[in-house]
């Protein structure tokens, strides 16, 4: 199952206590479903690829209709035609009131309900990356009022969205890892909060090993290059008359930078007579290339 596939399962038995709730995510289904609801004669359906969203409308409409009392007793109220899951309500007194209790306003949405509709629009046309891969969350929005809607609700939790246009959709996304989490917190997502920051943190952990890693090869680079610039310059002043007349506390370092080629300049330090801190090293081993690089290029002398 897919990391999205999950949090859908989880959001599905999800069922909020009240029944402002429970309407504010059955309209969010109604308004999200994947095909557009038609209705003809009065008759309401709501149809959709998506089996989890319409069985959890089903869900709803039980709960908030007391559906299932009276209305076709033995017969399910969704079924399957072909790829598509069909929920038909035939009574058009029934469609009626469904269809007036599912009307909502952002103004007069409470904090709850708006968690509700967020999770039902994300139940019918939402989706997450799985976070192993990158961060991207979005609910597919049929057209632009709907998608600056949910963007609003969102808003309203300080999740800012974007919203981008997919061809004929209007695809609503955060791409922020802190941020999905939060709408995951929004909607009620607890266990696939959890999984989604184990794996984020995971995921961190070993970019901040790799980044490490590739710090300290750098710098071990760094190093070496450094190091065989000196050996370059201090081969250079050996073949020429000029290293005899170096003083013996730069000859000796000449030597030990030949002998010692990798050490560093702590190590060339005790190696020396008396020992020397890293900046005394530091500061003979530039003294020793710029007299190489002086009699290399005379012209430039005093530049470096
Ligand atoms: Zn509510």
């Amino acid at each position: 199952m897919s990391f999205s596939g999950n949090i859908k399962e989880e959001l599905e038995r999800l069922i909020a206590p009240s029944r402002h709730c429970q309407l504010a995510e059955l309209a969010a289904i109604y308004d999200f479903c994947g095909k557009e609801t038609e209705e003809r004669d009065g008759k309401m359906v709501i149809s959709s690829e998506n089996e989890l969203a319409v069985r959890k409308c089903f869900t709803l409409l039980k709960k908030t209709f007391n559906m299932n009392k009276d209305y076709r007793q033995n017969e399910p109220l969704y079924r399957k035609i072909g790829a598509q899951y069909r929920l038909e309500i035939e009574d058009a007194k029934d469609a009626d009131r469904i269809r007036s209790a599912v009307k909502v306003t952002e103004d007069v949405m409470r904090s709850c309900c708006r968690r509700a509709y967020i999770r039902g629009a994300f139940l019918a046309a939402g989706s997450v990356s799985d976070p192993e891969k990158s961060y991207h969350l979005e609910i597919v929005c049929q057209d632009e009022r709907r998608a600056h809607f949910l963007a609003g609700l969102l808003e309203s939790f300080e999740i800012q969205a974007k919203i981008i246009l997919r061809k004929k959709y209007h695809v609503l996304y955060v791409k922020d890892g802190t941020k999905i989490v939060e709408t995951l917190n929004v909607m009620g997502a607890h266990i696939a909060l959890m999984d989604f920051e184990n794996m984020r943190i995971l995921k961190e952990m070993r970019n901040t090993v790799n980044r490490k890693v590739n710090c300290e090869t750098a710098n071990i680079q760094k190093t070496v290059t450094a190091a065989q610039r000196q050996i370059d310059d201090i081969r250079h002043l050996m073949s020429i008359d000029a290293y005899k007349e170096l003083s013996a506390e730069l000859k000796e370092m000449a030597e030990l930078r030949i002998a010692h080629p990798e050490a560093s300049l702590k190590e060339l330090g005790e190696l020396s007579t008396p020992a020397l801190g890293k900046s005394g090293v530091n500061h003979r081993l530039r003294k020793l290339s710029r007299i190489a690089q002086e009699t290399l290029h005379p012209k430039t002398t005093g530049l470096r």
